[in-house]
This record gives structure tokens, sequence and C-alpha cells, in this order.
């Protein structure tokens, strides 16, 4: 068996005192092998830099490919990371999405190959209702990430205040949010092989119907209300909401399974009485400025997306029935988790039997 080509697996190495080996970057994640004789240090870090086409033997390069199958079947490489599939993506414009494949590969090894992951992405359908800096950034990322389908709701027009490095741009004031985010989400698409770059569907369909996931950002408070048809619809869901010294990023609600919306202002209800009534007027338009910092829509943008990508993916991302909570301007995230409130009624609660008398 031919060793992969570990130089475009982008698994980092390093040697280490004693012929050892450090495999990865990170301690979540990464080993050290060894000790190793000389030649096979040699051998993997040509393998790793140059590709099995720069060893200088083929004794060499089967000796590296040996010494691979012992690392992947001792468990210090895992054979998701060498098979990230790089090389198999399309060359041209669909080979900008070899570091996704590359990272991917690193946060879910036992996940599919690069080209499987992304073709699985190219059959999903997002939407985004809110379009403000967050929003319309979050449909670029995602769109640049591989979904096939990006819908954007917003019936607003673009505004100054709305422009950023990830969304809308100053060509697009004055037109509808909506289809000016879709527009530059389509522009950072990664192309289908064959179709050129720009040309990703996009669509002004109503958030909801055949969604694999509806994005609602809010500002100062989340609608709720709003979030029940997409209960009713059996439509997975993801909560972000903008507040004036912190955001919150979730939770990501699976209908029947986890918390929904509601079930988080009646917790908070029970906190605070006086919730419903601050609730209403946060959640109105009359509540404050719903404009957007430009740091905090872009790590938003990226923090929500990572969420998004890890649930289409088929992971459960942190934010499923739980709020991360981003502190502003610190960027520190905390998270909460949330069960479903016993008089929501969105899941069935395990019936516990009282016996009479
Ligand atoms: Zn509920």
């Amino acid at each position: 068996m031919a060793a992969p080509d570990l130089s475009l697996t982008g698994v980092p190495l390093a040697v280490r005192p004693g012929r050892r080996l450090q495999v990865g970057s990170s301690p979540r994640s990464g080993s050290v092998v060894g000790p190793l004789d000389a030649e096979d240090v040699t051998a993997l870090l040509t393998l790793a830099v140059h590709g099995p086409a720069a060893s200088s033997t083929a004794a060499g390069a089967r000796r590296a490919a040996a010494l691979l199958r012992e690392l992947t079947a001792s468990g210090a490489v895992s054979p998701g990371r060498l098979a990230a599939g790089v090389g198999r993506l399309s060359p041209g414009p669909t080979s900008r999405w070899a570091p996704d494949a590359v990272a991917w590969a690193a946060f879910d090894p036992g996940g599919p190959p690069g080209p499987e992951r992304l073709a699985g992405r190219r059959r999903q359908q997002v939407a985004v209702v809110g379009a403000g800096r967050t929003g319309a950034g979050l449909a670029a990322v995602l769109s640049a990430a591989g979904v096939g389908r990006v819908v954007v709701e917003d019936p607003g027009l673009v505004e100054e205040a709305d422009l950023s490095p990830l969304g809308t741009r100053a060509e697009h004031v004055g037109a509808r949010r909506g289809s000016a985010a879709e527009a530059v989400a389509a522009e950072v698409a990664v192309p289908a092989p064959g179709r050129r770059a720009g040309a990703a569907r996009s669509g002004t369909d109503a958030a909801g119907p055949g969604a694999d996931l509806v994005v609602l950002v809010d500002h100062h408070a989340a609608r709720s209300a709003a979030a029940q048809r997409l209960l009713a619809e059996d439509v997975p869901h993801l909560s972000v909401v903008v507040r004036d010294t912190d955001a919150l990023v979730g939770p990501l609600v699976v209908p029947g399974r986890t918390a929904c919306l509601r079930c988080l202002d009646l917790h908070r209800t029970d906190a605070d009485p006086g919730w419903p009534l601050a609730l209403d007027q946060l959640s109105g338009t009359g509540a404050g400025t719903r404009q957007e910092e430009t740091a905090t829509a872009t790590l938003l943008a990226g923090l929500v997306a990572l969420q998004v990508l890890a649930h289409l993916d088929g992971l459960t991302p942190p934010a499923r029935g739980a709020t991360l909570e981003v502190l502003l301007p610190e960027g520190v995230v905390q998270v909460r988790r949330w069960v479903p409130h016993p008089e929501c009624g969105c899941v069935d609660l395990p019936l516990v039997v009282v016996p009479a008398g």
C-alpha cells in the first residue's frame, strides 16, 4: 500500500529529543511517538513536507507507509486526518476549500473525508433571518464553507451602518438586505465542479420550508414567538442575540429533543417575574440601537458558523441545548446549559408515577 500524501493532510510534525516525533500541534489531538529509528524520522518528515514522490528510494517510501500504518494502528495518528482527501478535490476554484478539508479532518477525524463532507454540505440549505452585519457575514461564511444554498430573509434596506468586511458593501446601500446578503454569499461560494465561482444557488424562499437549519438573529432579546412556527414545522433553529455588552449564540433547538426558546423564557420568568414585560420591550423595535459593532459581528459570524457546520455535518455542537455567552468586548465565551421547562410542553418529559395513597 502506498503512503498517503502526508504533505496534503496538514498534520504538523515536530522532532523531539530522543528521536521522538510529535504528531499534531494541540494537546487536544496531538501525541508524541517514539523513540524511532533516525531513518524513520527522516522518512516521515520527507513525506510530510514533500509528499511520497520525494522519497529517494522505493524502500524508503514503503518504510514510511508501513510506519504510518503502525502509527495509525496505535492511535497516534487518526486515520481520518490522513483521509482529508485534499488531493481528490477538483483543481481550480474548488481547491480553495482545501484548508477546510484539512481543518475538519482534524476537528472530526471520525467523519467523512473532505470531498464527501463538502458534497454533504452542498446538499443542505440554511436560512438566515436578519441580515445586519452578523447575519450577512454569517451567510457569506456558510457559503464559503460549502453550504449549497443560503437563503437570507430581511426585507429592510442596506444602510451604511450595515456594511462590514464579511457582509454587504457600499455598492449594496439602498438594496434589500436579504438579497444583498445572498449576492455576497454567492460571490464567495465554493463552486461545484465545472461551475464558475459566484454561481452558487441562493434564493428568496421564506425561512423554514426546505431549510435544514434556520438561524434567527435578534437584538437585545430573542423573539421566541417567532420561533414557534419553526418548532411546529419541526425545523431545527439556532438563536443569536446581540445585546449591549454580550451576545448569545444558542440555543440550537432540535424540536422535541432540546429546550426551545420559550423554555428559556419560562426559566427566566421563574427567576425574574418581571422578565415577560421587559422581554416585550427589548424584543420590540424601539429597544434602542440594533446596530452591530464590527469586531463583534465578525466574531459572531465565525462562532455561529462553527455551530451550524457541525450540526450540518452530523456532529453535536456545544450550542445544542445551551447558550454560548460571548462577553464583550473581551470575547470570552461561557457556556450555559438549558433543560426543557416542565410547563412548556415542547419536549416529552419522563413520566414519573407517584404511588397512590
Ligand atoms: Zn420549550
